[in-house]
């Protein structure tokens, strides 16, 4: 692993941002009343619409701009034997390991790497000491050498089915969404009368019993994914995996990702998956070092071929016009590979909080700084602040509220602001992430034109009132 996913320590911005989601109602600690339950967490009211947001174009991309790939929306609990086939029953588990002076648990593929042999200096009982890592990493929290043997731990969250646990009716969260795609792989090819390579996408709920939840939504035990199946003729697959994995990076630039924060990096072979034939991470480099943002892997024919022997149904595709290399016709069943992107929902609103978030210092012209989430208009969860200048004056606050009007019926999300001076709804619409604000002032009385001011430059334009809707509707398609 060398220095792939070097962490640091976790330094202020995570702290900022983690604040600022709470203060502006982005993402609250789930029961907090209660003191809280660890890592779940509720999205307010920005929040919903930021998620939201980052879901829709995903979807818009991935599926309405597209021919080849359909939607689903399976449910979350399937049958026990879909999990079985996929190996996630027997499988899906992360080496667990206890830190023997601090006490921590932690996943062994996660922590500190450092060579074998070499001499580790760690904190135990307020004294420094040293010792020998003979594992090849270390305590994450105090460094320390000292742990226990590894163990397996499975990621499943078990649930059971029907009121009364019988002890066959156990039933598992599902951990990803994509084995929806594979058992229901003809249920929509033949529906849709599909031919490979066709893409099926879905996006919802995933649950993992993570050892580890680190970096607030970064890592959760209830997460929401975006991921799409990609199935095509196995020979295809290779030039399918670069197609997307570049389709992938690029969304995120398109949505205002800065490119030097972000890399596709290959996995190396001891780190594929062992049902992978190739695989790139799209990393984003977080506060604490480079990090998993999405997968797109090469998942060949595994899964198909996995739950066509456990089911003893065939989820062969029968092409018509592909030749049988046994006999030489025309016609031929086979198992399509599959290219999956897979993205976290939930990881990405992080990821573009963090890439969105600047502090300006305070200027010539203005007396204090500010704090601006610098988000692309179409996730921005506010579109349009609409702002009266004088909350006393009813002709300025009703003409606010009409254009607020106009502008929802368009379907774009405004909000009315009134209170306190317009410098301070500013810096409020700033710190949301607001592209646009718009001023109803004395002039607006009489010439009917009103103040447009850019979050980014704090520009401020005189537009005609009838043009605002087309004004900001025209930057959010930019
Ligand atoms: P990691 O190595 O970070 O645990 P993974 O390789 O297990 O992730 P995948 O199984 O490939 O992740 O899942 C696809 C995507 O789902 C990830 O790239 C990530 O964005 C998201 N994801 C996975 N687990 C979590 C989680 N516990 N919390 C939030 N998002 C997650």
């Amino acid at each position: 692993m060398g220095d792939k996913k070097k962490k640091t320590a976790e330094p202020d911005l995570m702290q900022k941002i983690v604040g600022l989601c709470k203060r502006r109602g982005f993402v609250f600690q789930s029961s907090e009343i209660y003191g809280g339950l660890k890592s779940a967490y509720d999205y307010g009211p920005l929040g919903v619409e930021l998620k939201r947001n980052v879901m829709a174009e995903w979807w818009r991309s991935m599926v309405h701009e597209r021919e080849d790939v359909v939607g689903l929306d399976a449910s979350i609990i399937m049958s026990p034997k879909v999990w079985q086939a996929s190996g996630h029953v027997g499988g899906f588990s992360d080496p667990l390991v206890d830190c023997k002076v601090c006490k921590c648990r932690f996943r062994a593929d996660k922590a500190p790497q450092v060579e074998v042999g070499t001499e580790v200096t760690f904190r135990a009982g307020g004294k420094t000491q040293t010792g020998i890592a003979e594992r090849g990493y270390v305590c994450p929290e105090c460094g320390s050498p000292e742990l226990s043997e590894e163990r397996e731990f499975n990621l499943l969250f078990k649930t059971n089915l029907g009121p009364v646990d019988t002890g066959d009716s156990t039933v598992y969260l599902r951990p990803e969404t994509a084995q929806a795609m594979f058992v229901n792989f003809l249920n929509v090819q033949s529906t849709y009368r599909l031919r490979p390579p066709f893409g099926i996408a879905q996006q919802g709920k995933s649950f993992r019993n993570e050892i580890t939840v680190e970096h607030f939504i970064f890592r959760s035990c209830e997460f929401e994914q975006m991921e799409m199946e990609y199935f095509c003729p196995p020979e295809e697959a290779p030039k399918w995996l670069d197609y997307w994995k570049q389709e992938r990076f690029d969304w995120y630039v398109n949505l205002g990702c800065k490119k030097e924060n972000l890399r596709l990096r290959a996995h190396e072979e001891d780190e594929l998956a062992h049902y992978a034939d190739g695989c790139y991470d799209v990393e984003y480099k977080y506060p604490w070092g480079w990090d998993e943002l999405e997968g797109i892997a090469n998942r060949t024919n595994y899964d198909l071929k996995k739950h066509q022997e456990a089911s003893g149904k065939k989820l062969t595709y029968f092409d018509p016009v592909r030749e049988n290399p046994e006999t030489g016709k025309m016609g031929v069943h086979y198992l399509p590979y599959v290219i999956e992107p897979a993205a976290g929902a939930t990881r990405t609103v992080l990821m573009f909080l963090l890439d969105a978030y600047d502090e300006e210092p305070p200027s010539e012209g203005r007396k204090e700084g500010r704090v601006v989430l610098r988000l692309h208009p179409r996730l921005a969860p506010i579109k349009v602040a609409v702002l009266p200048l004088v909350k006393k004056d009813e002709w300025l606050t009703g003409k606010a509220r009409e254009i607020v009007k106009a502008f929802l019926k368009n379907g774009v999300n405004a909000f009315y602001d009134e209170k306190d001076a317009i410098g301070r709804r500013y810096a409020r619409q700033d710190e949301a992430g607001t592209p646009f604000c718009i001023t109803v002032d004395g002039q607006t009385k009489e010439d009917g034109t009103v103040t447009i001011r850019y979050r980014d430059d704090m520009r401020q334009d005189r537009i005609k009132l009838e043009e605002a809707v087309d004004i900001v509707n025209k930057k959010m398609r930019e």
